[in-house]
């Protein structure tokens, strides 16, 4: 097979160790003779699988005790309803912290629930880069049922790395592109969600993890499917869940685990990154226009400064087996997402790729 990178934000590349394994297994798991598409998910075999994968998933980002994880259906936008319905309980307003597309999403999806105050946070800086309004300093409300913000949007490449402090309302952040990138303190969440097809495993599932004393709370009409209590429960089996992501997903955390887990995959992913941005900042070829404090280590958005150039940068660096660097038709340009499964080589060879093709056209 030609080696290929694959810089799709989602669904991403996935661990090649993982995708052997899954293949070298593919019809005979567990010395079972089948596949574990086609096991049930109430055998003994499936129901270790999925309190292997929960527990290394707990020891991979010390998620203490009173935090339940729910493997869920319905991806990272299910949650966007999900929250809502579970979340909103005497109290019907959130506050709801817009840093660009996905989170703009989010609070559209809240609105059909209740009232959801948007504190629209994005700035520019003096030299006209994308910049974040200080998280000290968002007007936010005492009495929400909750503060949803997006650590990383996949759109823009833009990043809030430090926790924001929301005193006693509970936080809850759409992790989808950046959870398990770098050590995390659960403690300072009340849920913590991510669709999985980025860091985790093939799309469809999403990782709830969510803290006690906000399970119950949801109103009556709530599907049960997204109820947490429901889901708690059952150990995520209230239905029957996507067994084949649960299963790959707890393929990609033991591979995290050997890679030394989540400090060892901080250090990965800002090496890469700073690969990337150092190089594009080196430049006058190629230009990133996010405030560097805001920089997001998994999704890099950059554009070339002749844009006419576009189409063949994409065609060129695909037949490199660079694939998939076509930005967001919102953002345009190019965006390179380069999750923990992407190796630096990967990042190298772009670097490379990309310092070739200024020299051909300047
Ligand atoms: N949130 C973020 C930050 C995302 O990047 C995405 C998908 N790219 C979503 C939510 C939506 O996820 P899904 O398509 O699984 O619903």
């Amino acid at each position: 097979m030609t080696q290929v990178y694959n810089f799709c934000a989602g669904p991403a590349m996935l661990p090649t160790a993982v995708m052997e394994q899954a293949q070298g297994e593919f019809r005979n798991w567990n010395d079972l003779n089948v596949s574990v598409m086609e096991v049930s998910h109430r055998s003994k075999d499936y129901i270790a699988l999925a309190n292997q994968a929960e527990q290394d998933l707990r020891d991979l980002l010390q998620i203490p005790d009173n935090y339940k994880v729910l493997f869920c259906q319905g991806g990272g936008r299910g949650q966007f309803a999900a929250v809502p319905l579970n979340l909103f309980g005497e109290k019907l307003e959130a506050d709801y912290i817009i840093t660009g597309q996905w989170a703009q999403s989010a609070a559209e999806e809240a609105k059909k629930h209740g009232k959801i105050n948007q504190i629209d946070i994005r700035r520019e800086t003096a030299q006209g880069q994308a910049s974040l309004l200080e998280s000290s300093e968002w007007p936010l409300n005492p009495n929400a049922a909750f503060v949803h913000y997006c650590p990383n949007e996949t759109i823009e490449g833009l990043e809030i790395s430090s926790i924001p402090d929301t005193g006693d309302v509970p936080l809850v952040a759409d992790m989808s592109s950046t959870i398990l990138s770098r050590p995390l303190d659960i403690s300072q969440f009340g849920v913590v969600y991510a669709g999985a097809q980025k860091n985790i495993g093939p799309s469809g599932l999403a990782l709830v993890i969510v803290r006690d004393d906000l399970i119950g709370k949801a109103r009556q009409a709530i599907p049960s499917i997204f109820d947490y209590k429901v889901l708690a429960e059952s150990d995520s089996m209230f239905n029957t869940p996507p067994t084949y992501s649960w299963y790959l997903a707890g393929l990609v955390f033991q591979w995290l685990k050997q890679q030394g887990g989540l400090s060892a995959m901080a250090e990965h992913n800002e090496a890469k990154a700073k690969l990337l941005y150092d190089y594009v900042d080196s430049s006058d070829f190629y230009q990133n226009k996010v405030d560097p404090q805001y920089r997001s280590w998994m999704n890099v958005p950059f554009q070339l400064v002749d844009e006419s150039l576009n189409e063949q940068f994409l065609t060129e660096s695909a037949a490199q087996g660079l694939l998939t660097l076509k930005g967001h038709r919102i953002v345009g340009g190019m965006r390179a997402s380069i999750y923990n499964a992407m190796p630096k080589a990967g990042v190298e060879a772009l670097v490379a790729f990309m310092d070739k093709f200024a020299k051909q056209h300047s």
